[in-house]
């Protein structure tokens, strides 16, 4: 049985490479199943996989529970997912309240360790009444925060993988560089932004901690994507502040639906700017698949959308 089962995992492996020699297929076969080998470190949501992939290069498996577009907030888990994550060495989540599901799913894996990527950051609490004191959970927003993230998935691989430490902590440091230098360009970037047109208006409120970071202002429909994603007097709140700003444009995030705020740009005369990502990359052929990809198209996109020029 198991040597059937390998066979059609070879033949489903090298469906596509029936022009290789049969030397180097049994070969590919078997790099494939070292690969396939390796410890299983599963995140919560695809951005949190792109950071974690970055700092484990090829030395583990890492897999984003879910797939591009989900919704993380109000997420349904499935079986399947409790299957998957059952075989996982290693859980890294978000923190901060962003899992809401967490309750129901981590009680069915106790043997799995699990590291929460917000640790030693400090939170910015949510303002509006429903949520209010609550922290908001979007930390990855900020670039200054993201380094903070990296240093705790270097610190989880390593424990899960001591054998590794040099590699993690080599490809730690060279990502965080990166995360430093785009920080910078986009920090100068907005510095340029004249005061009135300092606002970042979305859909979910979910841009607290880079609108700190870049000293924009934040206006969004609805604090954390839940049901009341906007309702008549979340929109008329809006428009009003667009209309007395005269903010050029607004914006709405690529896991929502966006025609709440296509109509405060109908009543309110601004454009609509645009889909921002946050709550999730793009799919590989999309705008955002990394981390880095989805800060530097959000910041065009804002910018762009603001002063009708693109960033440089
Ligand atoms: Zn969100």
């Amino acid at each position: 049985m198991r040597g059937l089962s390998w066979l059609v995992v070879g033949v489903l492996l090298l469906g596509s490479c029936a022009a290789l020699a049969p030397q180097n297929r049994q070969q590919t076969r078997q790099t494939q199943i070292q690969r396939e080998k390796r410890p299983l470190v599963l995140t919560t949501f695809t951005v949190l996989a792109d950071m974690a992939q970055q700092v484990a290069g090829d030395r583990l498996r890492v897999e984003s529970l879910m797939k591009p577009g989900a919704e993380v907030h109000g997420y349904e888990f499935t079986p399947r997912d409790l299957v998957r994550a059952q075989e996982a060495a290693l859980i890294l989540e978000n923190g901060l309240g962003l899992e809401r599901w967490g309750d129901r799913f981590y009680p069915s894996l106790p043997n799995v360790p699990r590291v929460t990527l917000t640790e030693g950051i400090t939170p910015i609490p949510i303002q509006e009444a429903t949520y209010r004191g609550q922290p908001n959970p979007h930390a990855w927003m900020s670039p200054q925060n993201a380094l903070i993230y990296v240093e705790n998935i270097r610190k989880a691989l390593t424990d899960l993988d001591p054998a590794g430490a040099e590699i993690y902590a080599a490809n730690a440091a060279a990502y965080q560089a990166q995360i430093r230098a785009l920080d910078q360009k986009l920090r100068q970037a907005l510095a340029a932004l004249p005061a009135n047109k300092r606002y970042l208006v979305t859909c979910e409120g979910a841009f607290s901690y880079l609108a700190r970071d870049y000293a924009l202002q934040e206006v969004s429909l609805w604090p954390v994507n839940a049901d009341q994603e906007g309702t008549p007097r979340q929109m008329a709140r809006v428009i009003e502040i667009v209309r007395r700003q005269q903010i050029p444009a607004v914006f709405c995030e690529s896991t929502v639906n966006a025609a709440p705020q296509q109509q405060v740009a109908r009543e309110s005369g601004a454009a609509f700017g645009g889909i921002f990502y946050v709550d999730s990359l793009s799919p590989p052929t999309g705008p955002a698949p990394t981390y880095l990809d989805l800060l530097k198209y959000n910041l065009h996109t804002l910018i762009h959308g603001l002063t009708g020029r693109t960033a440089p």
